[in-house]
């Protein structure tokens, strides 16, 4: 389970916090979602009430938690942040609903792992600004409905098909974000660049771009090991110092990293190149199988390695070439 290095340190979160766009103008990318988003904000604004409630939903590092921010902003509002593992009692969600103030902006990142019961008394809160409160057990037990500030909830999740129907139906919005394209990732990594004030040739950055799996977060991290590098040899940040980086954190010319190959890996060589399910390939490789499914698989169909079929996963001709090996079935032909 350690494959994936998603190394949360102050450092990385305070240097993540640094390069967050503040604005929907600053944001790269995602056209259409911050088209949505900008009109939902302005109609809400005109009509002087808090906006729909919003769920964003896509892979880690594709900027959900940076759009929550942008959109307490740009309204003007107060920004709570929670997250769905925080809420294991329904009762963690009341303390949490009844402390916010007018207008507030709430945000709830890995909403789809909050608790089953804080599940139901949200439904209630996101409709009707209300929950019912239970006192006392067993016969004697009644419910007092308690009346909330209006709020905006802005939930975050990995994948939208983990979120039970009746409260993926109370967001107004969903926005799905999608992976970046190089393009995409050279403007964000020139953005980054600039606020670190690091000088960095335009080849470099797209050496970058090309290998952070469409992934602002990781091109970032990149970025600052690339910065690192050249601080500590004394040398410009150029490609020698972004191979070292690429190196560094084990990322391949498609810009796999070591649990996507290893997904890779099994896929080929112990299946042959499958039909696998998903459950099977994440147990070998010693992964959750929600991480397969909502880290690992998105990047791997995008770039044509993997496809989905009904009977499994099943590795495309690509992914031997990319790996130099053959199926079995064609050995010796
Ligand atoms: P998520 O919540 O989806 O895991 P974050 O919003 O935390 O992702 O984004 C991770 C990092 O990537 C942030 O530090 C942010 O600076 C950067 N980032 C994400 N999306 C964009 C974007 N569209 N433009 C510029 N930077 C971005």
């Amino acid at each position: 389970p350690l494959l994936r290095p998603v190394p949360e340190s102050e450092a990385e979160l305070a240097f993540e916090g640094a390069l967050r766009p503040q604005s929907l103008s600053e944001f790269v990318g995602q056209r259409k979602v911050r088209g949505q988003l900008e009109l939902l904000l302005k109609a809400a604004a005109l009509q002087n009430r808090t906006p729909d409630h919003i769920l964003l939903a896509g892979p880690p590092g594709l900027g959900k938690t940076t759009l929550a921010m942008i959109v307490a902003h740009e309204s003007g509002r107060p920004l709570r942040m929670s997250s769905g593992p925080a809420i294991q009692h329904a009762g963690d969600l009341a303390a949490l609903l009844s402390s916010l103030t007018p207008g507030e902006i709430l945000f709830i990142d890995e909403i789809h792992r909050m608790a089953r019961s804080a599940e139901e008394m949200l439904y209630l809160a996101m409709e009707d600004f209300r929950i019912d409160i239970m006192v006392g057990k067993g016969a004697g037990a009644t419910s007092i409905p308690l009346e909330l500030a209006p709020f905006t909830l802005v939930g975050a999740t990995t994948r939208s098909g983990l979120l039970p129907n009746p409260l993926r139906d109370r967001f107004g919005f969903t926005a799905h974000l999608e992976f970046y394209d190089n393009a995409e990732l050279e403007q964000v990594l020139r953005r980054a660049a600039q606020l670190l004030e690091l000088p960095i040739d335009g080849r470099a950055l797209a050496e970058i771009a090309g290998r952070c799996r469409g992934t602002p977060r990781i091109a970032n991290r990149l970025l600052r090991r690339v910065r690192d590098y050249a601080l500590v040899h004394g040398s410009d940040a150029g490609l020698t110092a972004v191979h070292a980086a690429l190196e560094l954190y084990d990322v391949d010319p498609l810009g796999l990293d070591r649990l996507d190959r290893a997904v890779m890996e099994i896929l080929l060589t112990r299946f042959d190149g499958g039909p696998v399910g998903l459950n099977t390939l994440a147990v070998s490789v010693g992964e959750e199988s929600e991480t397969v499914e909502s880290v690992v698989e998105p990047f791997l169909v995008r770039i044509g390695l993997i496809t989905r079929t009904p009977r499994g996963r099943v590795a495309t001709r690509e992914a031997w070439q990319h790996f130099g090996l053959t199926p079995r079935s064609q050995e010796g032909l």
